[in-house]
């Protein structure tokens, strides 16, 4: 196997072979391409506010919960230990898990769930969707074109899922849903550090929230096998760090087992560009049969048992109504929305109008959606 220059595979994503970007532009001096996008991203003012914005718990319920933001970072970091062990593209990887979840709503999925009920006939609401329409066209920032302008590759990783419907819309990004083929290695690789991050993180939040019972959460393979050993091998640890051990050695166990099967189905395909791995139709990055499934059942776990929690489903459905209302408003009342949205909203289309409501909520943060609630009831 040749090795580039820059110590990348050949598999991965190379600059010089890029797709580029939407609106041409002259490459940076001292950066690469896919260093300016995740530059690009981190000075946005979404970014920003992933900071506000709920994982699973709403942000004023306590400060050691994880929010979108440090949600955002142990992806990056997951991301990019695998990133380097695989000679893939490191910043791009950086980039597309900073960017990954930019779209979402104020209140986590409940709020998510909310708006697209908001705008059931007016198209929908997906974040995943909305966070490359952040990227694409809500960020202003810049002279010469709407959005942040970012590379194909940065645009291909953040667009994780898409309806056939929208895939026909989008052109370029959305053609691979439609073809039923993959991304590069890269986009696959953020797409799992996500998954593993919140499993992990979620676990670590459920106890601290005291939502979460250990007798259950023993009997599930990933998370007993190393609680037990925790146990074993250190009796006396109280509860908090034995956790943190537990969780620690549940994140190095996918990771690793991550690590290993994708190198493996690397050797058996032996792609000699991203564009033989665009080529396929299952994913390369990828964990083996057994961890993938006991992944899955902690997944499950945590969506029947923290995710479905009274305790949450009551703060969510709170938070639902209050989305529903504010949409509700805004759509009777447009000139209650800033000047730069009012005027878009002064449509005939109705969907004109919901559309830009939509984007008016999903940038909120939980505590700013708390405070308009209040101001306009
Ligand atoms: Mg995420």
């Amino acid at each position: 196997m040749t090795t580039a220059a820059d110590g990348l595979a050949p598999y991965a994503a190379h600059e010089n072979t890029g797709r580029g970007r939407r609106i041409f532009e002259a490459p940076p001096a001292y950066r690469g391409e896919y260093q300016r996008d995740r530059d690009r991203i981190i000075h946005s003012t979404a970014f920003r506010r992933l900071v506000y914005k709920t994982q699973v718990f709403v942000n004023h319920e306590g400060d050691l919960y994880r929010t979108r933001l440090t949600h955002s970072l142990e992806v990056a970091q997951i991301a990019r230990t695998v990133a380097r062990v695989l000679r893939l593209n490191e910043p791009l990887v950086e980039a597309i898990s900073l960017a990954h979840d930019l779209g979402h709503t104020p209140f986590g999925h409940a709020g998510q769930d909310a708006l697209n009920a908001c705008m059931r006939h007016f198209g929908g609401f997906e974040h995943n969707l909305q966070s490359l329409r952040v990227v694409d066209e809500l960020e202003e920032k810049y002279a010469e074109f709407r959005g942040l302008n970012l590379t194909f590759e940065t645009r291909e990783g953040i667009l994780k899922h898409c309806s056939a419907r929208n895939a026909r819309e989008l052109g370029d990004v959305g053609k691979r849903f439609l073809e039923r083929r993959q991304p590069g290695l890269e986009a696959q690789l953020v797409n799992i550090a996500d998954a593993i991050a919140y499993n992990n993180h979620d676990v670590d939040d459920g106890f601290r929230a005291g939502l979460l019972d250990v007798g259950l959460l023993t009997q599930q393979p990933l998370f007993g096998e190393h609680y037990q050993e925790v146990q074993e091998a250190y009796p006396d640890l109280d509860d908090r760090r034995l956790i943190y051990e537990v969780i620690r050695r549940m994140i190095g166990h996918v990771v690793s087992d991550l690590i290993e099967t994708s190198s493996r189905n690397i050797r058996a395909l032996d792609p000699a560009s991203i564009e033989d791995v665009r080529a396929t139709t299952d994913p390369v990055i990828a964990l083996s049969d057994d961890v993938l499934e006991q992944h899955r059942s902690l997944k499950k776990f945590l969506r029947e048992n923290l995710y479905r929690h009274p305790q949450v489903r009551a703060m969510n459905e709170e938070t639902q109504e209050m989305l529903e209302t504010l949409f509700t408003q805004y759509m009777t009342q447009p000139d209650q929305m800033p000047p730069a949205f009012a005027i878009q909203a002064e449509n005939d289309d109705e969907s004109v109008r919901a559309r830009v409501v939509a984007d008016y909520i999903a940038g909120m943060t939980d505590r700013f959606a708390y405070a308009e609630h209040k101001r306009l009831n």
